[in-house]
């Protein structure tokens, strides 16, 4: 049977260690749960709040209903194809552990995003990227619950609106669906992408030129541990805001101001202006406000050095998006779900 307890504080759940209570709380451990929360919160008449490894949000005030922390797990080979495989996982398991199960099996597709934290749920959310990959490249179905009717749906790779870190669930799907299972098309051959900067660099440094699966997630450990901070040692999100997409006449203005702004393309008629060079360029990088501050190796990461509370984790996030806009004309928006 589910427990439901009252009143419990959400800090130690997120990894930035910045928290509020939340009114309801139950830990998911089975489909059985999920139903009988549904259940409850319908009898209660409470909204349900969904938590995962509590990596990409930044919870700013009490939240009112029932919040669930996802710990459904589970994960299987779907169908078998010549060349493909079908995997599906349950929401609850780890992303990272996930992945390093794709390529004990000898399955490719997801390497590059290796140690991005949280969960599997989660992972579609917003689309989770890095070092060129984005979880749509091997996206293949999932399975959501409808929070209102307990009611199951099937969402395809097109009705996801996957987007840069977006999806239709952080769109006109927000707060409706729990995602239930992942599933995810990989290959029984390497296919592994591998131009992206730092990553080809450190292969060229390493003299390998046609790497394993397995020597792929071990470069992308070493890039991720000597640029990222640990969240055990500096709570932190991982990137907070979003890099901004901007068409390429505007971005020609800026550039008359800025002839050193980088850019990379997106498509004919825009680019996306990073947003860590944004925040170091206005004087943010490795710069502390009391307890809250922008990592030093990476001025896009916010950080808690200490007993932070969301006010004061608040009020730099506004500070930081009002200097931007003044400065730059341009507006900052968070990567990290504010609650
Ligand atoms: C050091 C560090 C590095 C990171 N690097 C990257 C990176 O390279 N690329 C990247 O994309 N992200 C990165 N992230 C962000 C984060 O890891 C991902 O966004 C991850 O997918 C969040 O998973 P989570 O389980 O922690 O989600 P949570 O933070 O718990 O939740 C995030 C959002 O998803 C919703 N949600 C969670 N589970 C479900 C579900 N089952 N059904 C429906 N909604 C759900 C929540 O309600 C919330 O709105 C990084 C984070 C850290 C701390």
């Amino acid at each position: 049977m589910l427990t439901i307890e009252k009143n419990i504080d959400l800090t130690p759940y997120t990894t930035l260690k910045i928290g509020a209570p939340a009114e309801f709380f139950a830990v998911l451990k089975s489909r059985a749960d999920l139903i009988e929360a549904i259940a409850w919160a319908k009898k209660n008449k409470k909204a349900i709040w969904i938590l995962g490894g509590g990596s990409n949000v930044l919870i700013s005030k009490k939240i009112r209903g029932l919040v669930l922390k996802n710990e459904i797990k589970g994960m299987a080979i779907k169908k078998e194809y010549k060349q493909a495989v079908v995997v599906e996982a349950m929401s609850g398991e780890s992303w990272s552990g996930f992945v390093n199960y794709t390529v004990i099996n000898k399955l490719s597709g997801c390497e590059n995003l290796f140690l991005i934290y949280g969960t599997v749920g989660a992972a579609p959310v917003q689309n989770i990227g890095a070092y060129g990959v984005e979880l749509k490249d091997v996206f293949e179905s999932l399975v959501a619950v409808d929070l209102k009717t307990g009611r199951e749906k099937i969402f395809k790779a097109n009705d996801c609106a996957f987007g840069y870190r977006n999806s239709v669930f952080k769109g006109k799907l927000k707060g409706r669906y729990f995602i239930y299972s992942v599933a995810l098309r990989l290959s029984k051959k390497p296919i592994l992408k591998l131009d992206y900067g730092s990553l080809r660099e450190k292969l060229l440094e390493k003299g390998i030129k046609q790497p394993s699966s397995k020597e792929v997630i071990d470069i992308i450990f070493e890039i991720r541990n000597s640029k990222l901070p640990n969240p055990i040692n500096f709570p932190n999100a991982g990137s907070f805001f979003k890099n901004i997409e901007v068409n390429s006449s505007a971005y020609k203005s800026l550039l008359k101001l800025y002839p050193e702004m980088p850019s990379f393309p997106v498509s004919k008629n825009k680019v996306k202006i990073p947003a860590g060079w944004l925040i170091e360029k206005a004087g943010f990088k490795g710069k502390k406000f009391g307890p809250v501050g922008m990592y030093e190796k990476q001025a896009l990461i916010f950080v808690n050095f200490g007993g932070a509370s969301a006010k004061q984790a608040m009020a730099l996030v506004k500070k930081i998006q009002g200097v931007i806009k003044k400065k730059f004309g341009l507006d900052l928006e968070a990567e990290v779900n504010i609650i």
